[in-house]
């Protein structure tokens, strides 16, 4: 059930079969919602797959415009569940899912873990944060659906985290790669040595762009094979591409998205192996589809087959994003949100930037602001409140924890036209 053989090795022209019917099925299902109404009013049938390209792209902007229920194309009383995407300003990303929606999600996760060699008598272990994003309860029911004693445990604590590991056998971990490092550490400075201590096998990785030399490192720390596991919660979340055992490239399933290519700028469709935009259409969400839906990932569509005999493309590790995004242990967040805060509190300088970096292995965000001497006087204990306060305004609004420091004014760099606010420090580090 899980290594669905006729479908995962099926023929480019069987898949461009099923992915016709689907497309079809959606379109239709699509225009029962107000934007889609709009958006696809003349379209009645594609005759083939080519003509997707002829159809209009959504995105971001639009999902936030159609809030709350400009995408649903089902009635309220069908829909069971409800997520939410991180990071956004303004209107929230709201997703939502009939039980056949979740039902279809557990399928392909539980398929993604097989894929990667984790099979029902293992115990999962899952890191990911339950809530409203999407990681950990998107390959929690993956995971029960494969059949796995599945422990809930959610992000943080590493003493309890490899308790757990160490007392109920833990084989495979659903884990950021951030994270991964962070809890080897942890291990290490309490002796446990998850080689020769843990029966740990296989990490899935996910959730924030990260290096191959990342994967080996904590491949080679726990002893284990670690899977790249991608996915965003407006096509439901982690199990969209995933890695098969020969650990280059994830497999996009084809029987759930029809994965494209862009230009960004021209916004032209690019031939597999050009690297762009990944743009994707689900082809079997019923609560709320999307069409073309732009990403603003950056990878490339491998296009040489997978010696493991699945047909299903890959796409490459993803680059990096066409926006500003920042992903901070996972966490999604919009150098503009920082922005707000800082503009709503008049000590503060309108000059700030953002660095990100790495500290216990863990992505750490500090925002330099500049004190706005016209509007600031108090004594150092004053700047030490006014500190705090916007730190814990900032971490109302990310959902992270920054660190704030301030400068005297007119310090901080300033660059001819587009400033540049983001300073991301982790890429260097990785490599070290
Ligand atoms: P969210 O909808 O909050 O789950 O965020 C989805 C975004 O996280 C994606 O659009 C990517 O930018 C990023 N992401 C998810 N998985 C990966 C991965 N394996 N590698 C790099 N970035 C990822
Ligand atoms: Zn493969």
């Amino acid at each position: 059930m899980f290594w669905q053989k006729e479908i995962e090795t099926a023929s480019r022209s069987e898949i461009e079969k099923f992915q016709l019917q689907m497309l079809n099925d959606t379109i239709s299902r699509a225009k029962k919602s107000k934007f889609y109404s709009k958006q696809l009013e003349n379209v009645n049938i594609v005759k083939n797959i080519e003509q997707l390209r002829e159809l209009p792209f959504t995105t971001k902007e639009d999902l936030r415009n159609g809030f709350p229920y400009g995408f649903l194309t089902v009635d309220l009383s069908e829909v069971v569940r409800l997520h939410s995407s991180s990071g956004t300003t303004g209107n929230p990303t709201v997703v939502y899912h009939t039980a056949q929606d979740l039902q279809n999600w557990a399928n392909i996760s539980a398929r993604c873990m097989y894929t990667a060699g984790a099979r029902k008598n293992d115990v999962f272990q899952n890191t990911m944060g339950y809530g409203l994003f999407t990681g950990g309860l998107g390959f929690h029911y993956g995971a029960e659906k494969l059949g796995m004693m599945t422990i809930p445990i959610g992000p943080g604590n590493s003493k309890k985290q490899f308790w757990f590991m160490k007392n109920f056998g833990t084989t495979v971990v659903h884990i950021l790669p951030s994270y991964a490092l962070r809890l080897y550490h942890s291990m290490k400075e309490d002796g446990v040595d998850p080689k020769k201590d843990l029966k740990l096998k296989i990490f899935f990785i996910g959730a924030e762009p990260h290096t191959e030399e990342l994967r080996r490192e904590i491949q080679n720390l726990y002893g284990l094979k670690a899977f790249n596991s991608y996915g965003l919660s407006e096509i439901s979340g982690p199990g969209m591409a995933f890695e098969c055992p020969v650990q280059d490239g994830m497999h996009i399933w084809e029987d759930f998205v029809i994965p494209e290519i862009i230009d960004p700028d021209t916004l032209e469709v690019l031939p597999d192996g050009q690297e762009g935009e990944f743009v994707l259409t689900s082809i079997n969400r019923q609560a709320m589809p999307v069409i073309r839906y732009r990403t603003r990932d950056l990878t490339r569509i491998i296009p040489e087959l997978c010696p493991c005999g699945r047909t299903h493309r890959k796409i490459a590790r993803i680059k990096g994003r066409t926006d500003d995004m920042m992903i901070v242990n996972g966490v999604n967040i919009f150098p503009v949100q920082i922005e707000k805060t800082i503009m709503n509190i008049p000590q503060a300088g309108k000059n700030y930037i953002i660095e990100i970096m790495k500290k216990d292995y863990m992505d750490k965000l500090s925002v330099k602001i500049e004190i706005n001497e016209n509007t600031f006087d108090g004594t150092l204990e004053d700047l030490e409140c006014l500190k705090r306060k916007i730190e814990a305004e900032l971490k109302a609004e990310t959902g992270v924890s920054p660190t704030v420091t301030f400068v005297d004014q007119g310090t901080l760099p300033v660059t001819e036209g587009k400033a540049k606010r983001v300073y991301d420090l982790r890429q260097v580090k990785d490599k070290r």
